[in-house]
């Protein structure tokens, strides 16, 4: 069947649009499609994204992201924004705001469909009251350690609380003045009647309140009582009407109780509840308690710094959304938990920089050039393309003139056998300039090549020979008087480890060089006024883009990834689909 390109929930079908992908549809696109054909749910498709906001979100919920509002979009449905906001003590506005910004900058719209659990305490306190009056929750006195304790083991059954069996009237009064703030934090709680034998753990009289004296970060101090997750997830789910509940596989063991609430609270819809595995991702964490440690520790300069892998470090790293999403697509659906290679990901992002981002040249560490023979105080505007992927992209003039810089690493003074770039005596290529020759070579008291003394070729203009002969490189420069300082943040994996945190504490597994600051580099004039977020590929050096810390004197770059593309060998190696 083919899905409606795009529905209501105001996205684009990322799926087929981005990638052509005309793949067989993944386990969830499967049950979706005949829950649509079987009409059931009366045919409706409704989705949400239901992030905790304790944390920034990573590019493990951009997975979570692309299904739920994928999903919704390919089946005319809707896709929800929920804050799971029930544990007052670890959320902050902070989050919230920046998780909807960043939801956003992927590319998705929830409308008006912005909702907060917290939104629904009063009514899950009345479901709770529902169940109380069914005899199917109660009110315990025994503390956290005595609950564990009574629960049992994977291998033995639990026991009963003597408080168990008290009347419908007792519970309903102690559970009123748990709310009315009578009791002490942790003296009290609310458990399910389910079953203290039960094979699953969670079944087993799992808790559904607890009393915590804390502020919340949109109730305040109206409630002393809490919902725990299951209760409130499942009661959140069916209170929006949700058709199918997307998450990840650490849930599957609470399905049998998801689907207990909803039933015996009476709820008033049945959502079903599919579990996919979580992205890992290789030389990546991807757990918030880590992030968060690297954020508090210092270990990185913020939830922002780009070689987080979070959506705002990415974003400020210069990957495109669309990128993301095709790798999000790429990855597809799993029901057993793996590891994609990182390399994936930043194969995407080097697809769309390479069809979409425009060239300028750039000299990281300059070495200062004179073209004996041009002329002094002459000034040329060149033709230079700008980018030979998208012939639309037309051409901007960069000036050329008699003092340039090039990249110290584009010149060996006695270059070993596959050295082909600039040497005495030798004749290489501007980018669609000249062809120039080094004729001599100024050093300073300790020996160090401070200066090249070249001439050009008049008539290679434009960067070919009318004699037809031919040069083994061809060099990035930039004029001197023209060329504006910048500073370039080059960034390695934040991790040596590929699984870190496997067979070490994950910290240790830091890469202490994975961030190498140069202060020296020279970027060509037409990026002036470059505004924060613009990307570029410079030439022969990587991609880059300009980061929030420029300022009108300098500007700053951060290197989004390098030209070098592993993944798209290993792709055409073991014939994986790469999408190009
Ligand atoms: P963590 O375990 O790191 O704290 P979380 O799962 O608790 O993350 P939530 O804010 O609860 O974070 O996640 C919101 C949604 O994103 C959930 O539906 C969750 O299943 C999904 N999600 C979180 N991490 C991943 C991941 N690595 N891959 C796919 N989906 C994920
Ligand atoms: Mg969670």
């Amino acid at each position: 069947m083919t899905p409606p390109a795009a529905g209501p929930a105001g996205t684009p079908d990322t799926r087929d649009a981005e990638t052509g992908s005309d793949a067989p549809l993944d386990f969830i696109r499967t049950i979706v499609a005949a829950d649509v054909a079987a009409q059931k749910h009366g045919g409706r498709v409704a989705t949400r994204f239901p992030p905790e906001p304790n944390g920034y979100l990573h590019i493990g919920h951009a997975k979570s992201i692309c299904l739920n509002f994928g999903v919704a979009s390919e089946y005319g449905g809707t896709c929800n924004m929920r804050f799971d906001d029930t544990n007052p003590t670890t959320e902050e506005v902070e989050y919230v705001d920046a998780i909807q910004a960043d939801v956003r900058w992927l590319g998705f719209d929830w409308g008006d469909r912005l909702y907060y659990a917290s939104d629904y305490f009063e009514q899950l306190y009345g479901y709770a009251v529902r169940l109380i009056e069914q005899g199917r929750a109660y009110v315990d006195d025994l503390d956290a350690e005595a609950i564990r304790e009574y629960r049992g083991t994977l291998t033995a059954p639990g026991r009963e609380s003597p408080h168990r069996d008290r009347s419908a009237a007792d519970n309903l009064d102690l559970f009123g003045r748990m709310r009315a703030g009578e009791f002490p934090d942790g003296s009290k709680v609310l458990r399910a009647k389910i079953d203290m034998a039960s094979g699953n753990m969670n079944l087993r009289d799992p808790t559904l309140y607890r009393i915590r004296r804390a502020a919340h970060h949109r109730t305040g101090a109206t409630w002393c009582v809490y919902p725990m997750y299951d209760f409130t997830h499942a009661l959140s789910d069916a209170i929006e009407q949700i058709t199918h509940s997307l998450c990840t596989l650490e849930f599957e063991d609470h399905r049998p109780l998801y689907d207990w609430v909803v039933r015996e609270a009476d709820a008033p819809s049945r959502p079903q509840q599919i579990e996919f595995a979580r992205l890992n991702l290789s030389y990546t964490v991807l757990s918030k308690r880590k992030l968060l440690r690297l954020v508090a520790d210092g270990h990185v300069s913020g939830w922002d710094d780009p070689r987080m892998p979070t959506l705002v470090g990415m974003r400020r790293r210069g990957y495109p959304p669309g990128a993301i999403r095709v790798f999000c697509d790429r990855i597809g659906m799993a029901k057993r938990e793996n590891v994609v290679d990182v390399a994936a990901l930043e194969h995407a992002v080097r697809e769309e920089l390479n069809r979409t981002s425009p060239r300028v040249m750039a000299v990281l560490r300059p070495l200062k050039v004179v073209i004996e023979n041009y002329p002094e105080g002459q000034v040329e505007e060149l033709d230079v393309i700008n980018n030979p992927e998208d012939a639309e992209a037309g051409t901007r003039k960069v000036p050329f003139s008699r003092v340039l810089y090039l990249d110290r690493a584009d010149f060996h003074e006695d270059p070993p056998k596959k050295f082909f770039r600039l040497a005495p005596d030798r004749e290489v290529r501007l980018r669609c300039a000249y062809f120039v020759t080094c004729v001599g070579v100024v050093k300073d008291e300790q020996g160090e090549v401070v200066e090249l003394r070249c001439t050009y070729d008049p008539a290679t203009r434009g960067g070919s020979a009318p004699d037809g002969r031919k040069v083994k490189a061809t060099l990035h420069w930039v004029s001197a008087e023209h060329a504006l300082p910048a500073v370039v943040r080059q960034y390695e994996r934040l991790f040596v480890d590929e699984h870190p945190g496997e067979s070490r504490e994950f910290l240790e597994a830091l890469n202490p060089d994975s961030l190498e600051v140069i202060d020296t580099c020279q970027v060509e004039p037409s990026v002036a006024g470059a505004i924060v977020g613009t990307r570029y590929q410079f030439e022969r050096l990587g991609y880059f883009c300009v980061d929030p810390e420029s300022t009108g004197e300098q500007l700053v770059f951060n290197r989004t990834v390098s030209l070098r593309d592993a993944w798209a060998k290993i792709a055409r190696a073991t014939k994986m689909k790469t999408g190009g």
